[in-house]
């Protein structure tokens, strides 16, 4: 019977679908499902993963082409499963979901570009200590006869000897620190008195630890002992129960902030480790998690691989080897690291589970939330998703573990909301007054403005004329310290105006303050040496490699002081001393268009609050300034009221049909003509067709990069049959005439 390979050829073209079948060559019969292959593929050589073996096809066997070679190493079958569901559950194509999964490097290319890194060590061998031994103690001369097996006596020189005592005492080392030539060392290793060989070296990731704390677990609170019992129960009872019902085994951990959540996890993924089983661990984004990474650094030691992009691509590729290897056996990373090859998967954690940065935005644009309980679900693998805010979807499908206190006891601080109606600068006098009494205390206080730059757009106070991006309909945001116009969605830039262009006017207006304008209120306001005003936004990020972590360094380590910037302010990390927090315009996020506003508004004030007030002594406080006080979602933050929140947010999302009670998938068509981009989302609206779903549109969205935009929102109560049906008739109308004109891609649900 003939070996057949069913495999996906690596590429992002669409139309392309396979699998396959190749006759596998008796050298590479053994090909597991996962495995990587060079395979010829249209006058070409593409890499391909074998998702499937058979013993015969629907082709003969002799006409049937051969792959080249193997490329090592091979994808856990598991993956290869995993990628199939994603595939068709985000309307991609099973080829482009594979490429989640390869090992980090492997890019699409035949030959690896990045392998294990290998060094020349030198070992020294039983001859080489029998040669030391040979004049320190029992010569030859002095052996009782009959022992005379014992051979000749071995020369050395000096050095040899030397080097050889080193090996003994300090073990192999690599060849460049033996201090010996290699022609010395190749002549030793002739006589057998030691071995060189090349061996694997790992190249270990730096991982910046701010606030790490003590390797020991401390005392668990009441709540959080209860917290455990569940997870713990369900820990061991996973065995036994094998694939049974997965619901049981899905919870969400809804501590408040400072609640040791964390702790929590740690607790659990030590009780998966003993039994034999592997971790694997999701944070929304490792820059702004430094604290839970290094806890299970502190915890776990070497058996914690990280796997993040800031890593050099030979570190991920080491990391990601050692977990395929079982080397280590919990996975801590980002969105990605979801498929880290980790096998005897026994718990999945993900923290802060409302971040938006869970969701991918590229094609596949999977959310790697609902991959991670799918894992979970494929592996019989325990599920828990915690977070202070969570999203009303997880609320509503996993059996939720409170923790209402704190760790050290103390209660939220209070939040105060500052109309902003009728303000005239960008700080409420009870901020100015606040940040005043923070500096005299020698206190630290942490500023949230939801936007960064200087001020939100310009206009002109003759004409009305707002200085716009040329290739998207968004209005520019001004940064004064680069003295540009600069568009957050393209990145197009341009100088800031004397004179309006449209009527020539020198009076133009700027409205609205952005990070950039804040750090120069506090600055002018706060600012000496002892209390430093810092600033973290998107572009401290893009300071380089380790820019934010150095911010928060400096923030940790400074005895007072102020750090002003966006969402980034109020996410993982975890400053004791902090006692003021103050939210800018919290209602800029009600101000989107979005079925998610109020959920985020609310998260925002929460988070912020929960930085506030920990550990240092006196209450911390929290101010929140908005236009719309009375919004529900800022009323309920306010009170610290997340049941409240969540229960009316679940009453309007099923009277408006929304998630968690259907699934939305958001199809855009987009083109250089207007005309193009709508008529190509009408056509998709034509040919969908699933019982349960309403389309809505074709609607204009905002011109973005030189193309025209129209968009169709499906709303589906059976959601796998709503995805086939987008999928098919954006695959048809992709293949019109009409439709080569356009870009089409579908977002299952979309952030
Ligand atoms: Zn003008
Ligand atoms: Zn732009």
């Amino acid at each position: 019977m003939p070996a057949i390979a069913r495999v996906e050829p690596l590429t992002t073209a669409r139309a392309l679908r396979g699998p396959f079948d190749y006759r596998l060559p008796p050298a590479l019969a053994e090909t597991p499902v996962g495995g990587l292959l060079a395979v010829p593929f249209a006058g070409r050589e593409l890499l391909a993963v074998v998702v499937e073996r058979a013993t015969s096809s629907e082709v003969p066997a002799e006409r049937l082409a051969e792959p080249h070679h193997a490329v090592e190493p091979a994808i856990p079958a598991e993956l290869v499963e995993l990628a199939r569901w994603i595939a068709a559950e985000y309307c991609s194509t099973v080829s482009r979901a594979l490429q989640l999964v390869l090992p980090p490097g492997a890019g699409r290319a035949v030959r690896p570009r990045v392998r294990a890194r290998s060094v020349l060590v030198a070992e020294i061998t039983g001859g080489g200590r029998a040669a030391l031994g040979a004049r320190d103690g029992a010569s030859a001369d002095d052996a009782p006869s009959g022992a005379s097996s014992a051979g000749p006596r071995v020369r050395l020189t000096e050095g040899q000897r030397a080097l050889l005592e080193r090996l003994a005492a300090a073990g192999p080392l690599p060849a460049a620190a033996t201090g010996m030539e290699h022609g010395g060392l190749r002549r030793l290793a002739g006589r057998d008195l030691i071995v060189l060989e090349a061996r694997e070296q790992r190249r270990q990731p730096l991982v910046h630890a701010v606030g790490a704390r003590a390797a020991h677990a401390p005392p668990l609170t009441d709540e959080q002992r209860a917290a455990l019992v569940p997870i713990l129960d369900t820990l061991a009872g996973a065995a036994d129960a094998g694939s049974g019902d997965s619901a049981a085994r899905r919870f969400l951990l809804h501590g408040v902030t400072g609640s040791g959540k964390t702790e929590v996890y740690l607790q659990a993924a030590a009780a998966a480790l003993a039994a034999g089983d592997s971790v694997l661990v999701l944070v929304p984004e490792i820059a702004l998690a430094p604290q839970t990474v290094a806890r299970f650094q502190a915890r776990f030691g070497d058996t914690v691989a990280v796997l993040h992009s800031q890593l050099g691509q030979g570190e991920r590729y080491d990391e990601w080897l050692r977990l395929q290897r079982g080397e280590a056996r919990i996975a801590v990373g980002p969105r990605s690291a979801v498929f880290a090859p980790l096998s005897r998967l026994g718990l999945v954690i993900v923290d802060e589970e409302h971040e938006s940065a869970y969701k991918h935005e590229g094609d596949p644009r999977y959310d790697a939330r609902r991959v991670a309980a799918r894992r979970a679900q494929q592996t019989g693998a325990v599920l828990v998703m915690g977070s202070a805010t969570p999203r009303p979807e997880s609320v509503h499908a996993l059996q939720r573990i409170r923790i209402t206190q704190r760790v050290d006891g103390r209660p939220l601080p209070p939040v105060e909301v500052l109309d902003m109606r009728d303000a005239r600068h960008p700080l409420h006098p009870t901020t100015r007054e606040a940040l005043g009494d923070v500096r005299r205390a020698g206190r630290k206080a942490i500023v949230l403005v939801n936007r960064r730059g200087w001020s939100n757009f310009l206009s002109c106070r003759a004409c009305g004329n707002v200085w716009k991006c040329p290739q998207c309909d968004v209005a520019l945001v001004l940064h004064q310290r680069d003295g540009t116009l600069a568009c957050h969605h393209c990145g197009h830039g341009e100088r800031i105006p004397a004179t309006c262009t449209a009527c020539g006017s020198s009076s133009v207006a700027r409205h609205g303050a952005g990070t950039e304008r804040i750090e120069t209120e506090l600055l002018e306001a706060l600012g000496d040496p002892e209390f430093p005003v810092l600033r973290l936004d998107a572009d401290t990020a893009r300071g380089g490699k380790g820019a934010v972590a150095r911010v928060l360094e400096r923030f940790d380590a400074a005895g007072a002081g102020v750090l002003v910037g966006t969402q980034m302010v109020a996410k993982g990390h975890d400053f004791p001393d902090v006692t003021l927090g103050v939210v800018l315009d919290a209602d800029q996020t009600l101000r989107f268009p979005d079925f998610r506003a109020e959920e985020r508004t609310f998260a925002l004030v929460a988070q912020l609050a929960g930085r506030a007030g920990r550990g240092g002594e006196g209450s911390g406080r929290v101010l929140v300034q908005t236009l719309s006080p009375d919004a529900p979602s800022i009323a309920a933050a306010a009170r610290h009221d997340a049941d409240g929140f969540l229960t009316g947010e679940l009453e309007r999302r099923r009277a408006l049909s929304y998630p968690p009670f259907a699934s939305l998938i958001r199809v855009t068509c987009s083109a250089e003509q207007a005309t193009d981009a709508t008529a190509a989302a009408q056509a998709v609206r034509e040919r969908i067709s699933a019982a349960g779903a309403t389309v809505l549109g074709p609607a204009p969205l905002f011109r973005l990069r030189g193309r025209e935009r129209s968009q169709l929102v499906v709303k589906a109560t059976q959601r796998r049959a709503a995805v086939a049906s987008v999928a098919a008739a954006v695959d048809a109308v992709a293949r019109t005439s009409a439709g080569r004109r356009v870009q089409l891609s579908a977002d299952v649900d979309p952030q």
